[in-house]
Protein backbone atom coordinates (compact mmCIF):
# COMPACT_ATOMS: atom_id res chain seq x y z
CA UNK A 1 0.00 0.00 0.00
CA UNK A 2 1.57 3.55 -0.66
CA UNK A 3 1.96 5.81 1.91
CA UNK A 4 0.00 8.04 1.01
CA UNK A 5 -2.92 6.05 1.34
CA UNK A 6 -2.14 4.17 4.18
CA UNK A 7 -2.28 7.93 6.16
CA UNK A 8 -5.57 8.60 4.02
CA UNK A 9 -7.40 5.24 5.77
CA UNK A 10 -6.11 5.88 9.48
CA UNK A 11 -7.25 9.58 8.50
CA UNK A 12 -10.97 8.03 7.48
CA UNK A 13 -10.77 5.77 10.65
CA UNK A 14 -10.61 8.40 13.00
CA UNK A 15 -12.53 10.99 11.93
CA UNK A 16 -15.27 7.75 11.65
CA UNK A 17 -14.66 7.40 15.40
CA UNK A 18 -14.69 10.79 16.88
CA UNK A 19 -17.97 10.26 18.69
CA UNK A 20 -17.17 7.18 19.92
CA UNK A 21 -13.51 8.72 20.79
CA UNK A 22 -14.90 11.45 22.60
CA UNK A 23 -17.57 8.82 24.65
CA UNK A 24 -14.66 6.72 25.75
CA UNK A 25 -12.51 9.42 26.67
CA UNK A 26 -15.21 10.90 29.13
CA UNK A 27 -16.09 7.50 30.19
CA UNK A 28 -12.83 7.52 31.35
CA UNK A 29 -12.20 10.92 32.36
CA UNK A 30 -15.25 11.31 34.78
CA UNK A 31 -13.69 8.26 36.89
CA UNK A 32 -11.88 9.69 39.75
CA UNK A 33 -9.21 8.19 40.35
CA UNK A 34 -7.14 10.18 42.79
CA UNK A 35 -3.54 9.24 44.01
CA UNK A 36 -2.97 9.24 46.69
CA UNK A 37 -4.67 7.19 47.52
CA UNK A 38 -5.88 5.56 44.62
CA UNK A 39 -9.36 5.72 44.09
CA UNK A 40 -12.05 3.62 41.69
CA UNK A 41 -8.82 1.74 40.03
CA UNK A 42 -10.94 -1.49 39.81
CA UNK A 43 -13.61 0.98 38.44
CA UNK A 44 -11.35 2.55 35.95
CA UNK A 45 -9.72 -1.14 34.85
CA UNK A 46 -13.30 -2.69 34.24
CA UNK A 47 -14.34 -0.15 31.85
CA UNK A 48 -10.34 0.06 30.23
CA UNK A 49 -10.80 -3.17 29.58
CA UNK A 50 -14.21 -3.14 28.13
CA UNK A 51 -13.46 -1.33 25.60
CA UNK A 52 -10.72 -2.87 24.58
CA UNK A 53 -12.63 -6.24 24.84
CA UNK A 54 -15.42 -4.54 22.24
CA UNK A 55 -13.06 -4.29 19.49
CA UNK A 56 -11.46 -7.71 19.74
CA UNK A 57 -8.49 -7.03 21.66
CA UNK A 58 -7.22 -9.76 24.44
CA UNK A 59 -7.04 -8.49 28.12
CA UNK A 60 -5.10 -9.09 31.12
CA UNK A 61 -4.97 -7.90 34.48
CA UNK A 62 -1.68 -7.27 36.15
CA UNK A 63 -2.54 -6.95 39.40
CA UNK A 64 0.05 -5.98 42.56
CA UNK A 65 -0.54 -9.47 45.45
CA UNK A 66 -2.09 -8.15 48.29
CA UNK A 67 1.06 -8.73 50.44
CA UNK A 68 3.26 -6.73 48.10
CA UNK A 69 1.26 -3.81 48.63
CA UNK A 70 2.99 -1.99 51.79
CA UNK A 71 6.30 -2.84 49.74
CA UNK A 72 5.03 -1.16 46.44
CA UNK A 73 2.94 1.41 47.42
CA UNK A 74 4.58 2.78 50.42
CA UNK A 75 3.13 6.35 50.12
CA UNK A 76 -0.14 5.05 51.03
CA UNK A 77 1.48 2.75 53.51
CA UNK A 78 2.22 5.79 55.36
CA UNK A 79 -1.13 7.47 55.01
CA UNK A 80 -2.84 5.56 57.66
CA UNK A 81 -0.23 3.97 59.65
CA UNK A 82 -2.59 2.14 61.91
CA UNK A 83 -4.90 0.43 60.00
CA UNK A 84 -3.51 -2.62 58.64
CA UNK A 85 -3.99 -3.50 55.51
CA UNK A 86 -5.53 -0.59 54.02
CA UNK A 87 -4.01 -0.08 50.87
CA UNK A 88 -6.45 -0.04 48.19
CA UNK A 89 -5.76 -2.53 45.19
CA UNK A 90 -3.81 -1.55 42.20
CA UNK A 91 -3.88 -2.74 38.77
CA UNK A 92 -2.32 -3.01 35.49
CA UNK A 93 -4.66 -3.44 32.16
CA UNK A 94 -2.87 -5.01 29.39
CA UNK A 95 -4.67 -5.64 25.95
CA UNK A 96 -3.53 -7.51 22.80
CA UNK A 97 -4.52 -6.74 19.57
CA UNK A 98 -3.20 -10.05 17.52
CA UNK A 99 -1.46 -13.14 18.37
CA UNK A 100 0.12 -12.13 22.31
CA UNK A 101 3.16 -14.03 21.41
CA UNK A 102 4.08 -13.15 18.12
CA UNK A 103 7.13 -10.70 17.38
CA UNK A 104 7.35 -8.11 17.00
CA UNK A 105 5.42 -6.22 19.09
CA UNK A 106 4.78 -2.17 20.15
CA UNK A 107 3.69 -1.47 23.28
CA UNK A 108 2.01 1.56 24.17
CA UNK A 109 1.21 2.10 27.65
CA UNK A 110 0.00 5.09 29.65
CA UNK A 111 -0.50 6.15 33.56
CA UNK A 112 -4.29 6.05 34.46
CA UNK A 113 -3.89 7.65 38.26
CA UNK A 114 -4.16 11.54 38.36
CA UNK A 115 -3.53 14.04 41.07
CA UNK A 116 -5.62 15.00 43.43
CA UNK A 117 -7.86 18.20 41.85
CA UNK A 118 -7.00 20.63 44.49
CA UNK A 119 -8.23 23.93 44.50
CA UNK A 120 -9.46 26.95 41.81
CA UNK A 121 -11.67 24.90 39.12
CA UNK A 122 -14.55 26.87 37.27
CA UNK A 123 -16.38 23.26 36.51
CA UNK A 124 -16.68 20.03 38.23
CA UNK A 125 -12.97 18.56 38.03
CA UNK A 126 -14.52 15.07 36.97
CA UNK A 127 -18.20 16.71 34.99
CA UNK A 128 -16.33 16.71 31.60
CA UNK A 129 -17.15 19.84 30.62
CA UNK A 130 -16.63 20.83 26.86
CA UNK A 131 -15.61 23.91 26.12
CA UNK A 132 -14.69 24.93 22.42
CA UNK A 133 -13.58 21.36 21.63
CA UNK A 134 -11.85 21.15 25.05
CA UNK A 135 -12.46 18.04 27.61
CA UNK A 136 -12.08 19.52 31.17
CA UNK A 137 -10.95 17.30 33.92
CA UNK A 138 -8.64 16.16 35.90
CA UNK A 139 -6.46 14.08 34.77
CA UNK A 140 -7.51 14.56 31.24
CA UNK A 141 -3.95 15.55 29.80
CA UNK A 142 -1.83 13.80 32.23
CA UNK A 143 -2.26 11.20 31.05
CA UNK A 144 -5.82 9.24 30.29
CA UNK A 145 -5.69 11.35 26.98
CA UNK A 146 -2.67 9.15 25.87
CA UNK A 147 -5.06 6.21 26.81
CA UNK A 148 -7.70 7.22 25.14
CA UNK A 149 -5.67 7.61 21.74
CA UNK A 150 -3.64 4.48 21.81
CA UNK A 151 -6.97 2.31 21.94
CA UNK A 152 -9.08 4.12 19.33
CA UNK A 153 -5.54 3.96 17.33
CA UNK A 154 -5.99 0.35 17.15
CA UNK A 155 -9.83 0.74 16.87
CA UNK A 156 -8.65 2.73 13.91
CA UNK A 157 -6.17 -0.12 11.92
CA UNK A 158 -8.95 -2.83 12.69
CA UNK A 159 -11.99 -0.84 11.24
CA UNK A 160 -9.74 0.33 7.97
CA UNK A 161 -9.35 -3.48 7.83
CA UNK A 162 -5.07 -2.78 8.21
CA UNK A 163 -3.55 -5.72 9.49
CA UNK A 164 0.20 -5.35 11.40
CA UNK A 165 2.71 -7.42 10.95
CA UNK A 166 3.32 -8.12 14.76
CA UNK A 167 1.32 -7.06 17.58
CA UNK A 168 0.20 -3.83 18.82
CA UNK A 169 -0.15 -4.20 22.48
CA UNK A 170 -2.36 -1.05 24.67
CA UNK A 171 -1.74 -1.20 28.79
CA UNK A 172 -2.95 1.29 31.19
CA UNK A 173 -0.96 1.22 34.46
CA UNK A 174 -1.73 2.28 38.51
CA UNK A 175 0.36 4.93 40.52
CA UNK A 176 2.91 6.92 37.60
CA UNK A 177 2.16 9.86 39.99
CA UNK A 178 3.25 8.65 42.46
CA UNK A 179 6.79 6.94 41.50
CA UNK A 180 5.20 3.99 39.63
CA UNK A 181 6.39 0.70 41.75
CA UNK A 182 3.22 -0.84 41.32
CA UNK A 183 2.09 0.36 37.96
CA UNK A 184 5.13 0.19 34.88
CA UNK A 185 7.85 -0.80 37.74
CA UNK A 186 5.87 -3.98 38.58
CA UNK A 187 5.14 -5.04 34.87
CA UNK A 188 8.63 -4.25 34.14
CA UNK A 189 8.76 -6.66 37.09
CA UNK A 190 6.77 -9.41 36.18
CA UNK A 191 8.32 -9.67 32.39
CA UNK A 192 5.66 -7.32 30.39
CA UNK A 193 7.95 -4.54 29.31
CA UNK A 194 11.62 -5.62 29.02
CA UNK A 195 13.74 -6.07 26.08
CA UNK A 196 13.02 -10.15 26.39
CA UNK A 197 9.00 -9.71 25.82
CA UNK A 198 9.22 -6.32 23.91
CA UNK A 199 9.85 -5.07 21.06
CA UNK A 200 9.13 -1.40 21.38
CA UNK A 201 7.18 0.51 23.77
CA UNK A 202 5.75 4.34 23.75
CA UNK A 203 4.69 5.76 26.88
CA UNK A 204 1.80 7.74 25.91
CA UNK A 205 2.55 10.56 28.54
CA UNK A 206 1.53 14.26 28.37
CA UNK A 207 4.38 15.82 26.57
CA UNK A 208 2.09 17.62 23.42
CA UNK A 209 0.62 16.18 20.47
CA UNK A 210 3.42 17.33 18.03
CA UNK A 211 6.76 16.35 20.08
CA UNK A 212 8.68 13.07 20.92
CA UNK A 213 10.21 13.00 24.11
CA UNK A 214 14.01 10.81 24.56
CA UNK A 215 14.53 10.91 28.22
CA UNK A 216 14.21 12.85 31.27
CA UNK A 217 15.78 14.56 34.30
CA UNK A 218 16.59 12.34 37.63
CA UNK A 219 15.71 13.23 40.68
CA UNK A 220 16.77 12.84 44.09
CA UNK A 221 14.46 13.77 47.08
CA UNK A 222 16.54 13.76 50.58
CA UNK A 223 16.15 14.78 54.29
CA UNK A 224 19.03 16.02 56.10
CA UNK A 225 18.19 15.65 59.49
CA UNK A 226 20.31 17.57 62.13
CA UNK A 227 20.92 17.45 65.66
CA UNK A 228 22.29 19.90 67.88
CA UNK A 229 21.88 20.67 71.51
CA UNK A 230 19.03 22.31 73.40
CA UNK A 231 19.62 25.29 75.68
CA UNK A 232 17.74 28.64 76.90
CA UNK A 233 17.53 31.37 74.09
CA UNK A 234 18.97 33.93 76.19
CA UNK A 235 22.23 31.54 76.66
CA UNK A 236 22.55 30.14 72.93
CA UNK A 237 26.35 29.64 73.64
CA UNK A 238 25.23 26.91 75.58
CA UNK A 239 23.69 24.81 72.88
CA UNK A 240 24.08 24.41 69.27
CA UNK A 241 21.01 25.31 67.15
CA UNK A 242 19.88 23.31 64.01
CA UNK A 243 19.05 26.40 62.63
CA UNK A 244 22.50 27.63 62.10
CA UNK A 245 23.47 24.35 61.22
CA UNK A 246 21.33 24.47 58.26
CA UNK A 247 22.31 27.76 57.38
CA UNK A 248 25.86 27.42 56.93
CA UNK A 249 24.53 24.11 55.45
CA UNK A 250 22.57 26.36 52.20
CA UNK A 251 26.15 28.54 52.20
CA UNK A 252 28.58 25.65 51.62
CA UNK A 253 25.92 24.56 48.99
CA UNK A 254 26.30 28.01 47.10
CA UNK A 255 29.84 28.20 47.86
CA UNK A 256 30.69 24.48 46.43
CA UNK A 257 27.78 22.85 44.40
CA UNK A 258 26.37 26.27 42.36
CA UNK A 259 29.55 26.96 40.87
CA UNK A 260 29.11 23.49 39.55
CA UNK A 261 25.35 23.75 38.13
CA UNK A 262 26.04 26.41 36.14
CA UNK A 263 26.37 24.93 32.82
CA UNK A 264 23.09 23.75 30.66
CA UNK A 265 22.77 20.95 28.89
CA UNK A 266 22.89 20.87 25.45
CA UNK A 267 20.29 18.30 25.19
CA UNK A 268 16.32 19.66 24.46
CA UNK A 269 15.15 19.60 27.86
CA UNK A 270 11.38 21.54 28.03
CA UNK A 271 10.42 24.09 29.36
CA UNK A 272 14.33 25.29 28.56
CA UNK A 273 14.02 26.80 31.82
CA UNK A 274 14.99 22.95 33.31
CA UNK A 275 17.89 22.16 31.04
CA UNK A 276 19.82 22.60 34.62
CA UNK A 277 20.62 20.65 37.61
CA UNK A 278 19.00 22.24 40.51
CA UNK A 279 19.44 21.85 44.26
CA UNK A 280 16.27 23.21 45.37
CA UNK A 281 15.72 23.33 49.30
CA UNK A 282 11.99 22.65 49.69
CA UNK A 283 11.16 22.48 53.32
CA UNK A 284 12.53 23.54 56.88
CA UNK A 285 11.38 22.53 60.35
CA UNK A 286 12.81 23.15 63.41
CA UNK A 287 12.08 24.73 67.31
CA UNK A 288 8.90 24.71 69.02
CA UNK A 289 8.89 27.84 71.50
CA UNK A 290 10.52 31.26 70.83
CA UNK A 291 12.70 31.26 74.01
CA UNK A 292 14.58 28.05 73.33
CA UNK A 293 17.09 26.72 70.97
CA UNK A 294 15.65 23.09 69.68
CA UNK A 295 17.78 20.21 70.10
CA UNK A 296 16.92 18.93 66.33
CA UNK A 297 15.85 20.41 62.63
CA UNK A 298 15.35 18.88 59.45
CA UNK A 299 15.79 20.65 55.78
CA UNK A 300 14.73 18.54 52.71
CA UNK A 301 15.92 19.08 48.98
CA UNK A 302 14.85 18.46 45.62
CA UNK A 303 17.58 18.06 43.30
CA UNK A 304 16.67 17.38 40.04
CA UNK A 305 19.35 16.22 37.32
CA UNK A 306 20.09 16.78 33.67
CA UNK A 307 21.33 13.53 31.96
CA UNK A 308 25.48 15.17 32.71
CA UNK A 309 24.64 14.18 36.11
CA UNK A 310 24.15 11.13 38.55
CA UNK A 311 22.45 10.54 41.53
CA UNK A 312 25.85 9.15 43.21
CA UNK A 313 27.59 12.11 42.36
CA UNK A 314 24.80 14.59 43.98
CA UNK A 315 24.55 12.22 47.14
CA UNK A 316 28.56 12.97 47.15
CA UNK A 317 28.57 16.83 47.22
CA UNK A 318 25.88 16.65 49.56
CA UNK A 319 27.62 14.79 52.12
CA UNK A 320 30.82 16.36 51.98
CA UNK A 321 28.70 19.76 52.73
CA UNK A 322 27.27 18.43 55.44
CA UNK A 323 30.24 17.24 56.61
CA UNK A 324 32.22 20.48 56.22
CA UNK A 325 29.18 21.80 58.61
CA UNK A 326 29.37 19.23 61.37
CA UNK A 327 33.12 20.10 61.44
CA UNK A 328 32.51 23.36 62.06
CA UNK A 329 30.05 22.52 64.63
CA UNK A 330 31.60 20.12 67.06
CA UNK A 331 29.19 18.51 68.92
CA UNK A 332 26.19 18.33 66.29
CA UNK A 333 25.57 15.62 64.13
CA UNK A 334 23.01 14.73 61.27
CA UNK A 335 21.85 11.63 59.20
CA UNK A 336 20.39 11.67 56.11
CA UNK A 337 17.29 10.06 54.44
CA UNK A 338 17.11 9.66 50.74
CA UNK A 339 13.51 8.88 49.28
CA UNK A 340 13.20 9.33 45.82
CA UNK A 341 16.59 8.13 44.04
CA UNK A 342 16.09 7.89 40.25
CA UNK A 343 18.98 8.42 37.83
CA UNK A 344 18.62 10.47 34.22
CA UNK A 345 17.47 8.25 31.50
CA UNK A 346 17.84 9.04 28.12
CA UNK A 347 17.61 6.25 24.87
CA UNK A 348 19.47 6.77 21.30
CA UNK A 349 18.09 9.69 19.66
CA UNK A 350 19.47 8.04 16.21
CA UNK A 351 16.81 5.02 16.04
CA UNK A 352 13.48 4.15 14.00
CA UNK A 353 10.95 4.67 16.72
CA UNK A 354 12.01 8.01 17.03
CA UNK A 355 12.26 8.95 13.17
CA UNK A 356 8.74 7.53 13.07
CA UNK A 357 7.13 9.36 15.09
CA UNK A 358 8.82 12.42 13.93
CA UNK A 359 7.45 11.62 10.24
CA UNK A 360 4.11 10.49 12.02
CA UNK A 361 3.91 14.11 13.17
CA UNK A 362 4.62 15.60 9.87
CA UNK A 363 2.50 13.70 8.17
CA UNK A 364 -0.56 14.10 10.39
CA UNK A 365 -0.63 17.53 11.71
CA UNK A 366 1.81 19.11 9.33
CA UNK A 367 3.65 20.48 12.42
CA UNK A 368 7.39 20.33 12.11
CA UNK A 369 8.20 17.94 15.09
CA UNK A 370 10.40 18.50 18.55
CA UNK A 371 12.95 15.94 19.79
CA UNK A 372 12.63 16.33 23.59
CA UNK A 373 13.22 15.61 27.39
CA UNK A 374 11.38 15.72 29.84
CA UNK A 375 11.87 18.03 32.85
CA UNK A 376 10.43 15.91 35.22
CA UNK A 377 10.50 11.92 35.85
CA UNK A 378 8.00 9.23 34.26
CA UNK A 379 7.65 5.59 34.09
CA UNK A 380 10.21 5.42 31.23
CA UNK A 381 13.45 4.72 33.71
CA UNK A 382 11.64 1.21 34.20
CA UNK A 383 11.61 0.60 30.98
CA UNK A 384 14.91 1.37 30.32
CA UNK A 385 16.68 1.30 33.60
CA UNK A 386 15.26 -2.02 34.79
CA UNK A 387 13.93 -3.89 31.37
CA UNK A 388 16.87 -2.46 29.72
CA UNK A 389 14.52 -1.78 26.57
CA UNK A 390 16.21 1.72 24.50
CA UNK A 391 13.61 1.10 21.92
CA UNK A 392 11.50 3.40 24.91
CA UNK A 393 9.84 6.80 23.70
CA UNK A 394 7.09 9.20 25.01
CA UNK A 395 4.44 10.35 22.75
CA UNK A 396 1.23 11.24 23.49
CA UNK A 397 -1.41 14.11 23.22
CA UNK A 398 -1.81 15.84 26.67
CA UNK A 399 -0.32 19.43 27.26
CA UNK A 400 2.58 19.38 29.05
CA UNK A 401 2.05 22.70 30.74
CA UNK A 402 -1.36 22.27 31.93
CA UNK A 403 -0.56 19.16 33.87
CA UNK A 404 -1.30 19.10 37.45
CA UNK A 405 -2.89 22.85 37.53
CA UNK A 406 -6.78 23.86 38.07
CA UNK A 407 -9.25 23.83 35.07
CA UNK A 408 -6.88 21.08 33.18
CA UNK A 409 -8.35 19.76 29.65
CA UNK A 410 -7.53 18.30 26.47
CA UNK A 411 -7.89 19.17 23.16
CA UNK A 412 -10.36 16.63 21.26
CA UNK A 413 -8.43 17.36 17.61
CA UNK A 414 -5.15 16.70 19.44
CA UNK A 415 -6.37 13.28 20.76
CA UNK A 416 -7.20 12.27 17.42
CA UNK A 417 -4.01 13.31 15.86
CA UNK A 418 -2.53 11.56 18.52
CA UNK A 419 -4.65 8.40 17.39
CA UNK A 420 -3.84 8.46 13.84
CA UNK A 421 0.05 8.78 14.91
CA UNK A 422 -0.31 5.58 17.02
CA UNK A 423 -1.73 4.41 14.29
CA UNK A 424 0.27 5.03 12.22
CA UNK A 425 3.67 4.27 14.12
CA UNK A 426 2.12 1.02 14.65
CA UNK A 427 2.34 0.46 10.72
CA UNK A 428 6.02 1.82 10.14
CA UNK A 429 7.42 -0.31 12.59
CA UNK A 430 6.05 -2.97 12.52
CA UNK A 431 4.81 -3.40 9.00
CA UNK A 432 1.42 -4.18 7.42
CA UNK A 433 -0.21 -7.42 5.93
CA UNK A 434 -0.32 -6.67 1.99
ZN1 LIG B 1 1.58 11.80 33.73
Amino acid sequence: MERKELIEKIDRAVEELSDELVDFAIRLFSIPTQNPPGNNYPEFAKEFASEMEKIGMEVEFCEVPEDRLAELVPHCAKLVPDVEPFIKPRINIIGYMGDKNARPNIHFTGHYDVVPEGTGWSTDPYGCEIRDGNIYARGSGDQKAGLVSEVMAAYALKKAGIKLNGTMICSASADEESGGQAGVGYMVEQGYLTKESTDYCVITECLDYDKVCIGHRGTLWMDVNVKGIQCHGSQPGEGLSPIIWIQKLLNYIDQDIRPLITEPTPLPVMPPTSRWTTFTPTMIESGQKVNSVAETGKISFDIRLIPEHSIEWAKNLMISCCEKVKADMPGSDYSIEYYEEDNPTLVPRDQKLVDVFMDGVRDITGNEPMITVSPGMDDQKYVVQRGKLENCILYGPGRLTLAHKSDEYQNIEEMKASAKIMALGACDMLGIVE
